[in-house]
Order: structure tokens, then sequence, then C-alpha cells
């Protein structure tokens, strides 16, 4: 049996949508040795999109997979390296973290997770047929094409709602297919009134979807009645299925903070709650999911990476460097008591500028420091003086450590 490789990168990307292959393109094109890991077709969910019409810089719009195709070309223009496999687990806890695949293992210093998401369907006869030919889960990229037509919207919370009362703007009409009585619908009730008493919403409800019928086109979407069985026939343009989203984060749960939906929680600069591990596109919490915010999340994710690594290579470089003493300050910032600490570590540092490199962490803000630099409590003072190092947690006074210095 083969051994398992294992290659070294700068930074792994999982997922090669929108939002993966714009983090390669900024991380390459700073010259970080970068790799995307996709597990099935290059370009991700937007490869199946009839028209995007709404991307920036293409006026007459463009096919889903010429424009991922030329992220892809853009990518590889900056050497960014593809292996088409599977990530199966990962280990990220460490500085250096593991990207496990079925046949090797991939070792990165920042690891960015844009492994996006997948609609949820009814799984009702037919659907696979129609899926993209009538079918679809975007309102914001097909309700254009429902001028002055029929659609339907199989779903009853919050989303679908807002989408239908969004879809009207366009269709005659919207028939919504809701699984329960009105008394019981998932919804807020502020949106509820809304569709209520919008004349263009017709509500089925105890309904769900029995078939999907049409010949190469979606022609009708057929409901059961959950109460009597009756079929009813919806003659329409398209059916928007809003039942749901389901992002790919399994291997990540409990490893990563996720919203109680599984989606990544992240900062603005794409940041998770683990050091060097991103999350971008589809698979964060975040307002909008489109080609556009996958990209811009992939270019925040890497640069902000970039800065990552630059500054935990300045720092270890600068500390690791034994000409010129050091004295690092390792503090939270969250606690009243260490600001004062603070202000006497800043006014030492102008005493003894010119003799000292000081440092100052924040450890709220860089919680993998701590363990990376052995700092064993907070707060503390850490003298790097003559290739040997003293650390002080208690009693840290200006006088003391002047002292200890002086020894040293
Ligand atoms: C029907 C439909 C129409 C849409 N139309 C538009 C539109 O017109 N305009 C627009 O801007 N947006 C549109 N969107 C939204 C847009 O497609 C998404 O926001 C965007 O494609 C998501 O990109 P992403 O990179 O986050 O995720 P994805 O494109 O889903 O890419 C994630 C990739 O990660 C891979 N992956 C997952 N798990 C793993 C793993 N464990 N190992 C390796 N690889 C993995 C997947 O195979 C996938 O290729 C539409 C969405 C839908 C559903």
């Amino acid at each position: 049996m083969r051994e398992k490789k294992v290659e070294q990168y700068d930074v792994v990307i999982i997922g090669g949508g929108s939002a993966g292959l714009t983090a390669g393109i900024y991380a390459g094109r700073t010259g970080l040795k970068t790799l995307i890991i996709e597990q099935a077709l290059v370009g991700g969910l937007a490869i199946n999109m009839n028209e995007i019409a709404n991307y920036p810089g293409f006026p007459e719009g463009i096919t889903g997979k010429g424009l991922m195709d030329l992220f892809y070309q853009q990518a590889k223009r900056f050497k960014v390296n593809f292996r088409l496999t599977d990530v199966q687990g990962v280990d990220l806890e460490e500085e250096i973290k593991k990207i496990r695949t079925y046949r090797d293992t991939y070792e990165a210093k920042v690891v960015i997770i844009a492994s996006g998401g997948r609609p949820k369907v009814t799984g009702a006869k037919n659907e696979d047929q129609y899926l993209g030919k009538g079918i679809t889960f975007c309102s914001v990229c097909d309700a254009a094409v429902n001028i002055g037509k029929v659609v339907v919207v199989i779903g009853s919370g919050d989303m679908a709602i807002e989408e239908s009362l969004f879809l009207t703007k366009f269709a005659d009409k919207v028939v919504l297919s809701a699984t329960t009585d009105c008394d019981k619908i998932d919804c807020s009730d502020d949106l509820k009134n809304l569709a209520l008493n919008n004349p263009k919403i017709e509500i089925r409800w105890n309904t769900i979807v029995n078939h999907f019928e049409g010949d190469t086109q979606l022609k009708k979407v057929v409901l059961k009645n959950l109460k009597t069985n009756e079929l009813d026939a919806i003659g329409c343009n398209t059916c928007f299925e809003f039942i749901g989203y389901i992002p790919n984060t399994d291997i990540y749960k409990d490893i990563i903070h996720m919203t109680d939906k599984g989606y990544i929680i992240t900062n603005e600069n794409m940041e998770t709650n683990i050091e060097g591990v991103y999350a971008i596109g589809d698979i964060r919490d975040k307002f909008l999911r489109q080609v556009v915010t996958c990209a811009s999340d992939g270019a925040i994710a890497s640069v902000h990476a970039e800065k990552y690594l630059l500054k935990n290579k300045a720092f270890k470089n600068k500390r690791m460097k034994v000409e010129k003493p050091s004295i690092t300050f390792a503090y939270n910032s969250i606690e009243e008591d260490q600001s004062q600490l603070l202000e006497m570590i800043e006014k030492m540092e102008l005493e003894l500028k010119g003799q000292y490199f000081f440092y100052i962490i924040d450890i709220y803000k860089a919680k993998g420091l701590m363990e990376k630099l052995h700092i064993k409590k907070i707060p503390s003072v850490i003298i790097s003086k003559n290739g040997t190092e003293r650390q002080i947690t208690e009693l840290i006074t200006e006088d003391r450590i002047k002292e200890i210095i002086a020894k040293m």
C-alpha cells in the first residue's frame, strides 16, 4: 500500500468554489504557497447556473461555468496548486494545522474553509430532472425571468415568505405551499400578515410536493393536501424551493464556533475562533450569499491571513534575536487592573529605548500566542537576555523587573 504523503503549504483552502478560488487568487498573488482542495468540481455551486446576470463586469451576463473558469485561470496564473479530493478531517488547534484526505495529509500555517453548502430539496418525484430547469433555490438570480408569470414557492419559514414578497414584484401570481395550517406557520407574525394581505400571494395550507411535471422544462408542480390527500396541479414557470440550506460543516463540529443552523461564525476579517483559521463564502453566517460576496470574503481572508503570517514571522524572528535583549509583556486588555501594568511597561519602554526590544501582547486578541510563547500565566513579563529567559508572573513592578534584568 502507498504511504501517505505529507505536503507543506502556507495556506490550504478547503473548497474550490467562488470564495475559495478568490482566496486562492489573493494568496497566490502575494507569493504564499497555496493549495485548494476540491472534492467535486472546481467552481462549486456557481457552475450549475445558466446565467449569472448580477456579477459586476459582465453587462451581458455570463454562464456560471464561464465565470468560474475565469476565476480558475486567474488562480492558476498565480501558481495556486489544486488537488481534487475530499477533506475528511482536520486538526486545527496547533500552529501548524493538518488537513487529512483519504490519500494524503497537508500541513498549513493558515486554513481557509470555503466548503459552501447545499440547499435542502423536497425529495419529491422528478425533482432531480428539473433542478436548474425550472426548479431553483435563488430568487435574486431567477426572479427577473418570471415577469407576468405564475411561480410556486415551496416553504413557509421567514426566508420563503420574504422571497415570495420579493417575487411578487415580478410574477403575476405566487402560489406558496405551506406544510401547516395558517395558525401554525413557522414565520414571524409580521411576515405572515404581509403575505396574507398581498393579493398576488395564494397560500395552499397543509400541502407538500407530490411530484413535478414537464417536458425538457418544468411545467407543473403537483401539490398534495396532507389532510385530504387531494392533488392540486399548479401550472408555473418556475418553482422556488426555500426549505433550508445545509452548510458543509460536519467535519468542523465541536472545533469551530457555529450558529445553531451550522453556519461558521466569523468576525469581519473572516477569522474564526481558532487563530489562523478563516471561513468564507456560503459556509459562514452572513446576510447575502452571492458570488460577489463570496469573492469579497475570499479577498479579505487572504489579505488578513498574509498579515497574520507576517506578524507571526516578524515576531518570532525579532524575539529570537540574541544581540538585543527583549522584554515581553503579555496581558489581557479586558482586565482593568492589567491596564495599569501596561502603563508602567510603556513608561519603561520609553526609558529603556534602544537597550531592549519591547513586545506588548494582548492575549485577548491573540490567544494562540500564549501557548506558542510558553506563557504560563497572564499577566506576565518575559525577559530574554544573554541567551537566557526569565518569566515574572507575580509581583510585577518596575523595581522588580529592573532588579532581574540587572542580574541577568
Ligand atoms: C440555484 C442558485 C442560483 C444562484 N444564482 C446566483 C446568481 O445568479 N448570482 C450570484 O451571485 N449568486 C447566485 N447564487 C449564489 C452563489 O451560487 C453562491 O453564493 C456561491 O456559488 C457560493 O460559493 P462558495 O464558494 O461559498 O461555495 P460553493 O460554490 O458551494 O463551493 C464550495 C465547494 O467546496 C467543496 N467542498 C465541500 N466540502 C468539501 C470537502 N470536505 N473537501 C473538499 N471540498 C469540499 C464543494 O464541492 C464545493 O465545490 C445562486 C445559488 C443557487 C443555489
